[in-house]
């Protein structure tokens, strides 16, 4: 079969399009032929080698796969085959006292689909046939593939973890991104207030769009004194944050008393300074989120197949574009999902 595979850590020009063997079904797996597979900033860092990930060379990345069931291992329901699917990338070990909670995401050998197996960016994969989710026969498989990672990460920040209720005001920073454009429109629907930061008027207008209520420019302001200024000097409840140290001080200057900051990555570095007063005296929270457990998966997916949420596809390129692919979402020029079909 082809895949975009790399043989060495680097840049996208160590990514080819390469004919490899198709993957092989264990007992408990389902092959899937992939008819579209989307991007995430994760394909990049684990292209680029994250400190502590040893991969099997070559890896084949790619954690968002929508498909059709090829065949199942002979520990799996027959009937799978021929269902279009999704594959849900949070990978349990299915043994230990969180994954039997039902907490597949606190799992102590947590791993994530096309970083820590080899992934969708190929014509072939296999996944747990746990990890399958039925795709609605009126459902694209671009669109479903746009989903899956991006939706359960801003569901299980805001919901899960920052538990955002209805009229409070929320803050989700890089509107651009395909979690923040997911956290928009989750944000929206349960009814809290939302201001979107990011950088451009065409972003502006799109995260107006997806359903935020205000936004800020944040080339042209200094967000976190806008905000003050646009509450009244109260600051907001909840800042979701994956940049890190370029914009840490400022979400945390955002937040008002007894606010909430969840953070669910770090693209501009792993350290950033707290300013420790505001932290106790405005008795702020800081909470980390990764992935979703089962239940919060399968909820939003639910809320995404009737509608009530919407994948944002930026474009769909063919899978030998790959690399082509990456290097257009490390330049983060897009507003929403890379999807690559083969
Ligand atoms: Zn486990």
């Amino acid at each position: 079969m082809h895949a975009i595979v790399f043989y060495e850590h680097g840049g996208p020009e160590k990514l080819q399009y390469a004919s490899v063997p198709e993957p092989v079904v264990g007992p408990h797996e389902a092959l899937i032929e992939v008819k579209a597979v989307a991007l995430n900033h994760l394909d990049l860092w684990v292209r680029q080698g994250i400190p502590g990930l040893k991969l099997a060379m070559p890896h084949i990345g790619g954690s968002d796969v929508a498909g059709v069931v090829a065949a199942v291992g002979e520990e799996v329901d027959e009937t799978w085959v021929g269902r279009r699917v999704v594959i849900n990338p949070s990978l349990g070990c299915g043994r230990c006292e969180q994954c039997l909670a039902g907490q597949q995401c606190l799992c102590v050998r947590f791993g994530v689909f096309g970083e820590h197996t080899p992934g969708g960016l190929a014509e072939y994969a296999v996944a747990p046939a746990t990890n399958l989710y039925p795709i609605p026969d009126d459902f694209g498989f671009a669109e479903a593939a746009a989903v899956p990672l991006v939706y359960q990460t801003a569901w299980r920040a805001l919901i899960g973890q920052a538990r955002l209720r209805a009229g409070e005001r929320v803050l989700i920073i890089g509107a651009g991104g395909g979690v923040a454009s997911a956290a928009i429109q989750i944000a929206r629907l349960a009814g809290a207030y939302v201001y979107a930061v990011t950088s451009t008027p065409e972003k502006e207008r799109r995260a107006i769009e997806l359903g935020a209520d205000e936004t800020i420019n944040y080339r042209a302001v200094d967000f976190s004194k806008e905000l003050w200024r646009r509450t009244g000097k109260r600051g907001v409840d909840v800042v979701l944050e994956n940049v890190g140290p370029a914009t840490w001080a400022g979400s945390v200057r955002s937040l008002a008393k007894g606010g909430r900051l969840v953070t669910f990555g770090a693209t501009t570095g792993r350290f950033a300074e707290t300013d420790l007063n505001l932290l106790f005296w405005n008795q702020i929270s800081l909470i980390g989120s990764t992935m979703a457990n089962d239940a919060e998966f399968r909820a939003v997916m639910d809320l995404v197949f009737r509608r009530r949420l919407r994948p944002v596809v930026d474009r769909v390129m063919p899978l030998r574009e790959g690399a082509a692919a990456q290097r257009l979402l490390e330049a983060g020029e897009q507003f929403g999902k890379i999807v690559l079909e083969p």
